[in-house]
């Protein structure tokens, strides 16, 4: 029998409907929630993702203003433009695209942008709260995933979760959200990546297998436990095709739920972006109103 879809492109129109009356509220009080995108380069994916982002944002009433400036704009003048955007009222949502070219040190530039404003949750105050369980701001992706299983009633309370990947954007966050003791969480976490021993061991024991490695249609279905639930965070461009990290045409006959590329987790991360901007701006009108 053939998996269910985890559908992330209804899932997140669901995210995206709840948040207007927020947005509609906010914007009443006067701090309608807005959004600086810094593009540094002309990288053809950073494009594509900032257009996505810039359109949500059109979409939901969201404020956005684009800085788009040359691959060769120094270190120096991106953090000036940061520490900027920390200073303007108008702004609550900071979104430098990843990857800067190589003269700049990415974590600088991320290190400066004020953990209030920082709604990609990137910042390592930000991910310390989330180590600690309190956080403010998660990371979109690993919040869209979860979000994604909650919306479908696939707690991981209780199961064996098992993330191919540990990048600090993605797999790491991910694993710490997951194994926090609390509703929607609570799962016993194993993050693999390119040290991991025979890592066909570790996937085969997962209740739910979370691909994020960046390597094409890595995990098959010898990979996969009968009736796993399946969620696959890759984006990988294979010729003029965009595919996932999992055999999606393999691994549907084995699992019970799997999400797609495109279509699955990639509209979840912009939604939980347009969450977390609303959410930085209601935290700022409480400022303001304090
Ligand atoms: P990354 O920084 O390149 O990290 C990849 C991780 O996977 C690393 O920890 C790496 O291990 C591990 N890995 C790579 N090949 C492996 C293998 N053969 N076996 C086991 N582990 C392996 O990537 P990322 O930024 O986390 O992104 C991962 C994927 O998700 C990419 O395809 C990216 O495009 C996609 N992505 C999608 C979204 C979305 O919105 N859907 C958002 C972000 C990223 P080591 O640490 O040992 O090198």
């Amino acid at each position: 029998m053939s998996a269910q879809i985890l559908d992330g492109k209804k899932t997140s129109a669901e995210v995206k409907e709840e948040l207007k009356p927020r947005i509609a509220y906010l914007t009443e009080q006067g701090c309608q929630p807005g959004v600086a995108v810094v593009l540094v380069g002309d990288d053809p994916a950073s494009q594509i993702y900032v257009r996505n982002k810039e359109r949500t944002c059109e979409k939901l009433g969201i404020y956005s203003v684009q800085h788009r400036l040359p691959a060769t704009t120094p270190q120096e003048e991106l953090i000036e433009l940061v520490n900027n955007l920390n200073q303007d009222e108008r702004i609550h949502g900071i979104l430098v695209q990843l990857p800067l070219p190589p003269h700049i040190q990415e974590r600088e530039v991320l290190y400066h942008i004020s953990p209030e404003k920082d709604v990609d949750g990137f910042h390592p105050y930000n991910l310390g709260r989330l180590m600690i369980g309190d956080p403010v701001f998660l990371p979109c992706t690993p919040w869209g995933v979860q979000e994604l299983l909650l919306r479908y009633n696939l707690s991981p309370e209780g199961k064996n979760v098992v993330i191919v990947g540990r990048s600090n954007i993605v797999g790491k966050p991910l694993a710490m959200m997951l194994v926090q003791k609390g509703r929607g969480a609570n799962a016993t976490v194993s993050m693999c990546h390119t040290g991991t021993r025979n890592l066909s061991t570790y996937t085969r024991m997962a209740d739910i297998l979370i691909a994020a490695c960046g390597s094409p249609r890595l995990i098959t279905p010898d990979m996969v436990k009968e009736g796993a639930v399946v969620v696959d965070v890759g984006i990988n461009k294979v010729g003029d095709k965009t595919v996932g990290d999992v055999d999606f045409e393999g691994v549907k006959e084995v699992a019970s739920y799997i999400s797609p590329v495109p279509g699955g987790v990639g509209p979840m991360t912009i939604a939980m972006l347009m969450a977390n901007t609303v959410k930085a701006a209601e935290r700022a009108l409480q400022r303001k109103n304090a």
